[in-house]
């Protein structure tokens, strides 16, 4: 027991060695931290933006919703090309045909 709060002791001191001997540089270095840690946060959020927008551009552009083959039933989305109805494999599609 006691030589546990030898070491409790010891690691204590040890810190405040330590932060006594970068107290000078603290301020600049909790400054540019802070700092860096909200442009990161605002370029995150922007990129994740960006990211979201990008992809519902994409699914913007799959043409089944307007396709006269969709049938708008979950077990079989189109009569031609089922397995790639309502997904970004039907955006280029050969069988689209405007009609609904
Ligand atoms: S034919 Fe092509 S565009 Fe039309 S619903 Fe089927 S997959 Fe979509």
């Amino acid at each position: 027991m006691a030589a546990l709060v030898e070491i409790d002791i010891a690691v204590i001191e040890i810190l405040y060695h330590l932060i006594k001997a970068i107290q000078p540089i603290l301020v600049p270095l909790c400054f540019v931290s802070a700092w860096t840690f909200v442009i990161l946060l605002g370029w995150s959020l922007w990129s994740g933006m960006r990211a979201t927008v990008a992809r519902a551009k994409q699914m913007h552009q799959i043409p089944c919703a307007n396709c006269q083959f969709f049938t708008n039933d979950y077990r079989l989305k189109c009569t031609i090309q089922p397995y790639i109805a309502n997904t970004e494999k039907a955006i280029d599609c050969c069988d689209y045909r405007p009609g609904r």
